[in-house]
């Protein structure tokens, strides 16, 4: 069965309400939602903002239902020149933007004891989704972009921090959570990806955009989800 987590209301109610032959079980402060979304098993979490909640929600998802994958769905702010408003990012590996152990000679990024910067995302799952993007963006004049994804625990809003991350890291967008479900899901050795619809440019206007656009990329990213998840 397939793991779908979102950090927001916002962010699985409209997969919620396709869903068929739902039970809810709550586990460690979390409830999943068990069921069937276009007759695939899914378990759907809301499991709030920031990359505790996420790490959470899927260190207890992994180990107590039989995911064979897990999927990361919601909003960003884009940081790419390129990234607007209303486009999607499919990450290929995420970052936790704000680590920092550099005093010890990690590139900032790096959490100690693990090899790599980037949490890579599962590439059949990432290619299969860029396709189902590209077409559910067809006529909307939105992209659909595939590359780097950035985490951290802070809303992104001013353009120095937002240049800082481009400089360090070149990623697409930023957000709260993906990159902690990334490092549980590499931990417990489960194939994850992550699906962000641009909610705000992680710039001065944020505070704005963010509000104004939330429900309709939501919905987005909801969509592009309940498409891919009829291929699996
Ligand atoms: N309004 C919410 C908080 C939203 S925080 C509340 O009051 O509860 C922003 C959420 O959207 C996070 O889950 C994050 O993953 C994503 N996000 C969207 N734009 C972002 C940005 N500019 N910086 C960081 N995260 C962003």
């Amino acid at each position: 069965m397939t793991g779908i987590i979102g950090a927001m209301e916002v962010e699985i109610k409209h997969i919620l309400a396709k869903m068929q032959d739902v039970t809810e079980k709550s586990i460690g402060g979390i409830i999943f939602h068990l069921g069937l979304l276009e007759d695939r098993p899914v378990v759907v979490a809301r499991c709030g903002v920031g990359k505790v909640h996420a790490a959470h929600a899927a260190s207890v998802m992994t180990t107590h239902f039989d995911v064979s994958q897990v999927v990361n769905v919601g909003v960003a702010g884009g940081i790419a020149p390129e990234v607007e408003i209303g486009d999607v990012v499919i990450a290929t590996g995420l970052v936790q933007h704000d680590v920092d152990v550099g005093d010890f000679g990690y590139p900032r990024g790096q959490v100690p004891g693990t090899p790599e910067l980037f949490w890579g995302a599962c590439q059949n799952l990432t290619s299969l989704t860029k396709e189902i993007a590209d077409k559910v963006l067809e006529n909307t004049g939105n992209k659909c972009h595939i590359g780097k994804m950035a985490t951290g625990d802070q809303f992104i809003h001013d353009p120095a921090t937002k240049e800082g991350i481009w400089s360090n890291f070149e990623v697409l967008c930023v957000e709260m959570e993906g990159a902690a479900m990334a490092h549980v899901c590499t931990i417990v050795n489960v194939p994850f990806m992550a699906i962000r619809a641009i909610s705000d440019k992680a710039d001065g206007t944020a505070h704005e955009d963010f509000p104004a656009f939330v429900e309709a990329t939501a919905l987005v990213s909801s969509q592009i989800l309940v498409e891919l998840i009829k291929k699996t």
